[in-house]
C-alpha cells in the first residue's frame, strides 16, 4: 500500500446547501402560487430557511434519522425542506398527494414518519388518513391563508424567531436523506431510501452535458413533482450548479406551464409524456402564442416518449427533446437517448435512438436476462428482464422487503422488459407485468402504441393484453382522438399493417374520452386489463 492517500471528504447535501450560499447567493427560485402570482427568493434565502427550518425541527425533538414527511407541490418551501432536513441529519418523506388516502396511511406509518409538513390546499386529503397514522406528533401547515387549526403548527410562525444560520453537523456520507415510495401497481408500495452520497453522486452525473447537461445559466423547470421520484433530481442539480429554479406550484396544465415557460425565459423542463403531449397539441394549434425561444433543452422520460412527440418538438417548433429512463429504485436517472458522434448514425437512425431509452449515465451498468436469468446478446432483437446496477440503484428496500427484485451477483431486477443494441441503446418493449403474450410470442405494446400515436388524428393510445380462447392473449387498442378528428378502426389497421408482424397486429381499437392513469400520470393497463380483458371471449363465446 502507497503511503499517500486523498481526503476523505463526505459527499453530503450540506455542501450543495452551502455552496449555494456562498457562490449563488443571488441565484433566483421563482414559485407560482396556487393564486398564480409569482414569489421570488434567492439560494441564500435557501440557506437562511433551511437554517431556521434546522433550528425549529431540532426544537421539537427531530433528530438524525427521525423521518419528516411532506405533502406538498413544487415550491420553495419544498425546496428548503429537501435541503434543511437532510442537513440536520434527518430523513425527508415525500408523500405523494395522488395516492388513495389508504395507500398514503400505509405508506406514512410504515416509514414512521414523526413529522408531516403539509401545504394548507391539501389539509383535507391530510385528514383523510391521519386518524389512521399513529406515528405523527407534529403537523406543520404551510400557507398563510388565516390560523391553523387542531393541532398543526403554522410553518411560517414556528421558523420566524429561529436564528439565521446553523451549524449543520458534518454527516456520515452514507447516511439516509430521502426516502420516495414506489408507486405500488405491483403489491404494497416499498420505500427506496436515498443516501447523501447516492444523491450526490447521482446530481454530479446528471449534470454532466451528455446527461441532463445543467449549467449555471440555465431556468430550470421542474414540471416532474418534487412528492415523486425526487423530481428526477432536478432540485439538487439546480442548487448544485446555481441555476435558476422555476416551481409550478400546483398549475400542471399545458397553457399554464407554457405561460410559466415563456414569463420565466425557462431554458430546461423535464416532465413526463402526458404533460408534453399536451403541450405539443397546444403548441400546434397556437404555434405564436407563446415565445419559447429561450427553451433549450427538454427531457421527457418516467414513460415511453413515442418517436412522433420528440420528433414534433423539433421539426415544428423547433425544441430539442431528451429522452430519458429511470426509477424510484434507481435515484431516478439510468439511461439517456444520447447520441454520440462516432457511431456517425444517419437522420432515420438518429431519430430511433433519440426514441429508444438511451444508454446508461455513467456509474450504471446494464444488462437483460432471460427467463434462465442469463444474460442476453446485445443484438437489438433478444427480448429480457433490464437489471441495473450502480451507486444510485437500490440494493434493498426499507425494511428488506421485495428481496426477489435482488439478485445474488448485485443486480437490481427493473421489471422492465427491453431488447439492447450492439451500440448499448436500450428500448423498453413492455413493463414485466403489462407483456402480452400471444401464442408463446411477446409483443411489445410500446411500439404498437408508438405507431398509433403517429397517426395524425391520434392524441394518446395505450395496448394491453386481452384473454384470447386460442391464443392466449391478444393485444387490443385504446385509443383517444385528437379534439375535432375522426378515424376508423380499420384506418388505424391499415397504418400499422405495413410496420408489423400480422399477429402484432390488435384485435380491436376502443375509443375512449380518457386512458386510466397511475398517480404519476403513466398509462394503468391494469384497469384496462381489469375493464376489457374479457372482451375477446365474450365475443368468441357469442
Ligand atoms: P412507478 O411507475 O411504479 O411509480 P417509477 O415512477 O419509479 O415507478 O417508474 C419506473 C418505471 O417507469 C420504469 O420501470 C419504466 O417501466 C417506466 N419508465 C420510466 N422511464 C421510461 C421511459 N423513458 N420509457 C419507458 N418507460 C419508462
Amino acid at each position: 500500500m502507497l503511503a499517500g492517500r486523498m481526503m476523505d471528504y463526505p459527499l453530503t447535501l450540506t455542501h450543495f446547501l452551502d455552496r449555494a450560499r456562498t457562490y449563488h447567493a443571488r441565484c433566483e427560485i421563482v414559485t407560482q402560487n396556487p393564486d398564480r402570482t409569482l414569489a421570488r427568493a434567492t439560494y441564500a434565502d435557501l440557506h437562511r430557511r433551511a437554517s431556521k427550518l434546522a433550528h425549529a425541527l431540532a426544537r421539537l425533538g427531530v433528530r438524525a434519522g427521525d423521518r419528516v414527511a411532506t405533502l406538498c407541490w413544487n415550491h420553495a418551501r419544498h425546496l428548503e425542506l429537501y435541503l434543511g432536513v437532510p442537513a440536520l441529519g434527518a430523513v425527508v418523506h415525500t408523500l405523494n398527494l395522488r395516492l388513495h388516502p389508504n395507500e398514503l396511511s400505509y405508506i406514512a406509518s410504515h416509514a414512521e414518519d414523526k413529522v408531516i409538513v403539509v401545504d394548507r390546499s391539501l389539509l383535507p386529503l391530510f385528514r383523510k388518513f391521519a386518524p389512521q397514522v399513529r406515528c405523527i406528533q407534529r403537523v406543520l401547515v404551510i400557507g398563510d391563508d388565516g390560523p391553523v387549526d387542531g393541532d398543526g403548527l403554522d410553518y411560517e410562525a414556528l421558523l420566524a424567531p429561529e436564528p439565521d444560520d446553523f451549524d449543520f453537523p458534518r454527516l456520515d456520507e452514507r447516511s439516509a436523506a430521502m426516502i420516495c415510495y414506489t408507486s405500488g401497481t405491483t403489491g404494497n408500495p416499498k420505500g427506496v431510501v436515498y443516501s447523501h452520497r447516492s444523491i450526490v453522486l447521482h446530481t454530479l452525473v446528471s449534470c454532466m452535458h451528455d446527461a441532463l447537461g445543467f449549467r449555471e445559466s440555465d431556468v430550470v423547470l421542474p414540471v416532474v413533482p418534487m412528492f415523486h421520484a425526487m423530481a428526477w433530481g432536478l432540485p439538487y442539480a439546480a442548487v448544485a450548479t446555481g441555476a435558476r429554479i422555476v416551481l409550478p406550484g400546483p398549475h400542471l396544465d399545458p397553457a399554464s406551464l407554457l405561460d410559466l415557460m415563456a414569463r420565466e425565459r425557462v431554458t430546461f423542463a423535464a416532465g413526463v409524456p402526458t404533460i408534453w403531449l399536451g403541450i405539443l397539441a397546444l403548441l400546434d394549434e397556437h404555434p405564436k402564442r407563446w415565445d419559447l425561444s429561450s427553451l433549450r433543452s427538454t427531457v421527457i422520460g418516467g414513460a415511453a416518449a413515442p418517436p412522433s412527440l420528440i420528433d414534433g418538438f423539433l421539426s415544428r417548433h423547433g425544441i430539442e427533446v431528451t429522452h430519458a429512463w429511470g426509477m424510484t429504485e434507481t435515484n431516478p436517472l439510468g439511461t439517456v437517448a444520447r447520441l454520440r458522434s462516432s457511431l456517425g448514425l444517419d437522420p432515420a437512425a438518429s431519430l430511433a435512438a433519440r426514441a429508444s431509452q438511451g444508454f446508461p449515465v455513467p456509474l450504471v451498468d446494464q444488462r437483460h436476462v432471460g427467463p434462465d436469468d442469463r444474460p442476453l446478446p446485445w443484438d437489438g432483437e433478444s427480448m429480457g428482464e433490464l437489471e441495473v446496477r450502480g451507486p444510485w440503484v437500490a440494493s434493498s428496500y426499507l425494511g428488506g422487503e421485495g428481496e426477489d427484485r435482488f439478485t445474488k451477483d448485485g443486480w437490481f431486477k427493473t421489471g422492465d422488459v427491453v431488447t439492447i443494441d450492439a451500440a448499448g441503446y436500450m428500448r423498453i418493449t413492455d413493463r414485466a407485468k403489462d407483456v402480452i403474450k400471444s401464442g408463446g410470442e411477446w409483443i411489445s405494446s410500446v411500439a404498437l402504441e408508438n405507431a398509433l400515436m403517429s397517426h395524425p388524428a391520434v392524441l394518446e393510445a395505450a395496448v394491453f393484453a386481452a384473454r384470447h380462447p386460442i391464443w392466449g392473449e391478444r393485444p387490443l387498442a385504446a385509443v383517444v382522438l385528437r379534439q375535432g378528428k375522426t378515424v376508423s378502426k380499420d384506418e388505424l389497421h391499415a397504418h400499422l399493417e405495413p410496420r408489423f408482424a400480422k399477429y402484432w397486429l390488435p384485435e380491436d381499437y376502443l375509443f375512449l374520452e380518457r386512458i386510466p392513469r397511475t398517480s404519476t400520470g403513466k398509462f394503468l393497463k391494469s384497469k384496462l386489463r381489469e375493464q376489457f380483458g374479457d372482451l375477446l371471449e365474450k365475443k368468441a363465446s357469442g
